[in-house]
């Protein structure tokens, strides 16, 4: 499994999975497979997770809650830029 620029983890053909939650208790984050895959030759093979979970702490730099590129992410920044 890959990783696209903003660390979210992508499938072998290079799609980028999109962030689901974040869970508090275990500091994990969600993200699930994107709907692009589900055309994919691959979507029933075990290479191709429905689900990838990642530890926030793993890497605090690279990993945020919401996660970096998501649409709650840039909510988060623009708020926090502008208000
Ligand atoms: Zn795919």
């Amino acid at each position: 499994m890959g990783f696209d620029k903003y660390f979210a983890p992508t499938c072998v053909r290079e799609h980028s999975y999109r962030y689901d939650s974040f869970d508090a208790k275990y500091k994990m984050l969600k993200y699930t497979r994107p709907i692009e895959c589900q055309k994919c030759p691959l979507a029933n093979d075990s290479l191709c997770q429905k689900v990838y979970k990642k530890e926030i702490t793993d890497d605090l730099r690279r990993y945020t809650a919401p996660a970096r590129g998501s649409v709650k992410w840039d909510e988060k920044i623009y708020r926090t830029k502008f208000h």
